[in-house]
């Protein structure tokens, strides 16, 4: 039978698309995934939003039979064309101002988070540091990440009935992923080895394009590993200590040497906080071999590492018993030439002090040229925190500076946001996120009209409700509920708060309920109405955490808050993307001064939302009085009850005396103008401000650059 000949182009496209597909660009083009959505929006829908899922479960002829069709070809060539644009390298921000960063800088973190397919992150570090490449790729800095690949990634969560936190674990099947198995010139997979108790662990490498920036994920899934070995990588922070430290080891040390196979030399290695410490070891063995002593060596690998930290608390930091580290590391040892008792030392506060276990954010401090923490309050909470580690220096001295976090503010914008600033400031509004005039011009009413904006709100008001009903809908029908009640779920005119975060305690999700009357109150006032969308996980060893979610969730069915207080199952990036574009005023509650940074809040900001939020992280320096709301003051008592007791009498007040009165305030029209004029603040103060565009160019002229 004669084979039917495809056109080339067609076929010549959809090559390109593929190709395209390998790259994650997609997370944060819009266009991009309309065009797959196009495709298949029933795939769309059920694989995740994930482009390589549509490709490779159509069959080609399908695929090309649809791109015969002129319009979608069309669209087809305006993303290629957009896409090869993006990954041109010619002028960029870094060829003008990071001319001396040749080698690319390497990026190492337990997580990250770049798209809501590929479930590598359980939370803000990942969201973090996914928002960090992205803008690194955007901005042309060399930059390669490594992290772990979870195969099962973090858990996907699911409601009991009666509120408690389910866990489910999927395995990902990475030939529908943008990732491909790294190899050598011959097509062999590399390989590369750690030992970990006297046992040797193989692990190789997949390789994902993200823009401009690459990441390595190591995976231990090897038939040649010892069993307990091959599901090492299976979790985001998965099992005991034990398999904490060999997580670590393989981040740390196993991504060093991947680096090495690669022929990579980084310029500068970075830890985004200290699960990826042990690297400095891996970096001394490579100038003990070469014939170092230990302290030139030492000082070599202090002058190539930065480091982040993120943990105000001390109890947040990983610490080893002198056990578990010389079951992880006699061989490193005797590679070394030290005893355990020496290594002990690199991690330890008072090296000799034989009762403290070994810190990996000591030993991350000790072996790097520069620290910082990722605010102003946290910079300063981390000195006073590690100032033993100097003696001698008074807090105010201690080396340990802030770069305050941002966001890639691409990656969280809406379709309708998107199509808004498209229309009012041009294709290339997402271009300037580096400069406070664009954002004051695009925030004036001669840009945007009151009753504009005021309709952009409406509409993603609309469609997060849509969303969270179509979610209850699941939601119910899984729990055999009727689901005629979710029509009634939520009002499109009402002021809509988000909270979406982890369930950690310290975040404090249910402060509104502190005093439930007060509460209840609130949320039926007939003048001022008020409804809340939660959303969020508990790591699943944290009962307390489960508890509050239980809690939350028995509050959405009590009578008087149905229908205005509901709860999302199964945060991701996904549900996280609605709720901040969605959301009026965004709420973070955090016991201070716990909260390092905070991210989520600068989310909301480029859809018009509004920040309600205790003086800790990022807030504390972000809120000017006008553009958004502060939940106390910038001091708060030092017992976490009266902290709790006081501040929930702080919420009340905003949101009583300030939030609902203006958000109620209409003219003649219809409009709340003194809302309005307060996001018209916010996105001029805050969107040239906190991104990952401001955050990564100041890690490149402060700490990347020498
Ligand atoms: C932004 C984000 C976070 C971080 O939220 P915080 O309020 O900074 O803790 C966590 N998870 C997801 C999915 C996010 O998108």
């Amino acid at each position: 039978m004669a084979k039917k000949t495809t056109p080339a182009p067609a076929r010549i496209m959809l090559q390109e698309l593929r190709a395209l597909a390998h790259n994650i660009w997609w997370a944060w083009n819009l266009d991009a995934q309309a065009f797959f959505r196009e495709l298949s929006p029933q795939l769309w829908e059920q694989r995740t939003h994930n482009p390589m899922a549509i490709l490779s479960e159509l069959s080609d002829q399908e695929l090309i039979a649809r791109l015969g069709n002129p319009a979608l070809a069309a669209k087809a060539v305006d993303m290629l064309a957009h896409f090869k644009k993006a990954m041109g390298g010619e002028k960029t921000w870094a060829s003008v101002n990071a001319k001396q960063l040749k080698n690319p800088v390497a990026y190492f973190s337990a997580e990250f988070g770049f798209h809501e397919s590929l479930r590598t992150y359980s939370g803000g570090l990942g969201i973090l540091a996914g928002d960090h490449t992205k803008s690194a790729a955007f901005l042309g800095i060399p930059f390669i990440g490594i992290t772990l690949f979870y195969r099962q990634g973090y858990f996907e969560q699911f409601l009991a009935v009666d509120g408690w936190q389910q866990e489910q674990y999927v395995a990902v099947d990475p030939s529908k992923l943008p990732i491909a198995l790294v190899r050598d010139k011959n097509g062999v997979p590399i390989r590369c080895a750690v030992e970990i108790g006297f046992s040797t662990v193989y692990f190789v490498a997949w390789k994902l394009a993200v823009g401009r920036s690459t990441i390595y994920l190591l995976d231990t899934n090897l038939p040649e590993n010892e069993e307990r070995f091959r599901d090492l990588t299976a979790h985001v922070y998965g099992g005991d200590t034990t398999t904490r430290i060999s997580q670590e080891i393989i981040l740390g040390i196993g991504g060093t040497r991947m680096l090495r196979a690669l022929g990579v030399d980084p310029s500068v290695f970075h830890m985004n906080e200290g699960h990826s410490a042990f690297l400095t070891l891996e970096l001394l063995r490579e100038q003990l071999l070469k014939g170092k002593d230990l302290k030139k060596a030492a000082a070599l690998v202090k002058g190539r590492c930065v480091f982040t930290t993120h943990t105000p608390v001390p109890a947040g930091h990983d610490r080893f018993t002198k056990d578990l580290m010389a079951y992880a590391f006699g061989a490193l040892c005797r590679d070394l030439g030290i005893s355990i008792d020496e290594l002990m030392e690199y991690g330890r506060v008072t090296a000799k002090n034989v009762q403290e276990p070994f810190c990996m954010t000591v030993l991350a401090l000790k072996m790097s040229r520069s620290a910082n923490g990722v605010s102003a309050l946290h910079g300063q909470v981390s000195r006073e925190m590690w100032k033993d580690l100097y003696p001698g220096t008074p807090v105010s001295k201690v080396p340990i500076g802030h770069i305050t976090n941002g966001i890639h503010i691409a990656s969280w914008k809406n379709e309708i946001t998107d199509q808004f600033w498209y229309s009012k400031l041009g294709s290339d509004w997402g271009g300037h996120f580096l400069s406070p005039g664009f954002w004051k011009e695009a925030s004036s009413p001669s840009v945007v009209t009151d009753e504009e904006l005021w309709a952009l709100r409406y509409e993603l008001r609309r469609s997060l409700i849509e969303f969270v009903r179509r979610r209850l809908r699941r939601q119910y029908m899984r729990h055999g509920n009727g689901v005629a009640a979710i029509e009634n779920v939520l009002n499109p005119d009402v002021l809509t708060i988000g909270f979406s975060r982890r369930f950690a305690t310290y975040k404090r999700a249910p402060l509104l309920f502190n005093n439930f009357d007060r509460a209840v109150s609130l949320f039926n006032s007939k003048d001022f109405p008020l409804q809340l969308v939660f959303a969020g996980k508990a790591h699943p060893r944290d009962d307390a955490g489960k508890q509050y979610i239980k809690r939350i969730v028995e509050l959405t069915k009590h009578p008087m808050l149905f229908g205005k207080v509901v709860f999302v199952e199964n945060y991701d990036i996904n549900v996280a993307r609605h709720l901040v574009s969605g959301a009026d005023v965004w709420l973070n509650t955090p016991r201070r001064p716990l909260e390092a940074s905070g991210t989520s809040g600068q989310k909301v900001t480029i859809n018009g939302g509004l920040n309600c939020s205790i003086m800790d992280g990022w807030w504390r320096e972000a809120y000017d009085g006008h553009n958004g709301f502060s939940i106390g003051t910038d001091e708060s008592p030092e017992s976490p009850e009266e902290q709790d007791a006081q501040d929930a009498e702080f919420l009340y007040d905003v949101i009583k005396n300030s939030i609902l009165p203006e958000f109620y305030d209409r003219n003649k029209n219809g409009i709340p103008v003194r809302w309005l004029k307060r996001i018209r603040r916010a996105i001029a103060t805050l969107v040239p401000q906190y991104n990952t565009h401001r955050m990564v160019a100041e890690y490149v002229k402060k700490y990347y650059i020498v």
